[in-house]
């Protein structure tokens, strides 16, 4: 399925003011405890989401990297997966590093687990082969609108191979690949900036989580 063009956008976030916004870190397998640390960095305060209850009260919720099969399967064990995509389609910010964006999109080649399923774009797994396993770069990202490229880190990762009219993409490799993009509420990356100290797409999400709070959605 080819993908159609895309509009750049303008930067349109500010630096957060999130002072006690509670960030939910989807904590059943995978690397949250460095998502956690970014974000309480940032002057948030991120708690770990491992029940239904861990879900009341968040004002935004991140799905780390990990494998998505496992993360899937653990979410309907420990009944979050309802709840959360229930929040998420009503418009609590989200957002999904690798095996996170794995599991927030509407389709997954590759995953046969039921996920979130809530964002409209199709994503392969495992896309780039063994031969590059993993691999960094640099990559533009003009959404975050200071025209310093950031070294994304990519680990077994997906791709976007196709999305929905209401999706912008923010980063694409030099052949073309979607590798970020944003839908409403929700921010997916392919590739891990928890794993580096560049803390500026948590920031934008950050600045999501702001709008969602004072009712912009
Ligand atoms: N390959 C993993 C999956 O399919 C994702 C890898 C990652 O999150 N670094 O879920």
């Amino acid at each position: 399925m080819g993908l159609r063009p895309f509009a750049s956008s303008p930067n349109d976030e500010s630096p957060s003011e999130t002072g006690q916004a509670k960030i939910g870190v989807l904590a059943l397998q995978g690397d949250f405890k460095e998502h956690i640390e970014m974000i309480n960095r940032l002057g948030a305060e991120a708690i770990p989401v491992r029940l239904p209850v861990d879900l009341e009260g968040i004002a935004g919720v991140i799905i780390p990297g990990g494998e998505s099969t496992t993360i899937s399967s653990l979410l309907s064990q420990f009944g979050i997966l309802g709840p959360l995509r229930e929040m998420i389609t009503s418009g609590l910010p989200a957002m999904g590093t690798c095996a996170g964006m794995i599991v927030l999109a509407r389709s997954a080649v590759g995953l046969d687990h039921d996920s979130l399923k809530v964002m409209d774009i199709e994503v392969r797994r495992n896309a780039f082969g063994r031969q590059v396993d993993s691999f960094d770069t640099e990559l533009d990202v003009p959404a975050l609108g200071d025209g310093v490229p950031l070294h994304a880190v990519f680990i077994r990762a997906p791709f976007i191979e196709a999305a929905g009219p209401g999706v912008e993409v923010l980063a694409t490799l030099p052949d073309g690949r979607v590798v970020a993009a944003r839908e409403r509420n929700m921010l997916v990356l392919a590739f891990h900036p928890e794993l580096t100290n560049d803390s500026r797409f948590h920031k934008l999400f950050l600045g999501m989580v702001d709008k969602y709070r004072s009712g912009e959605k």
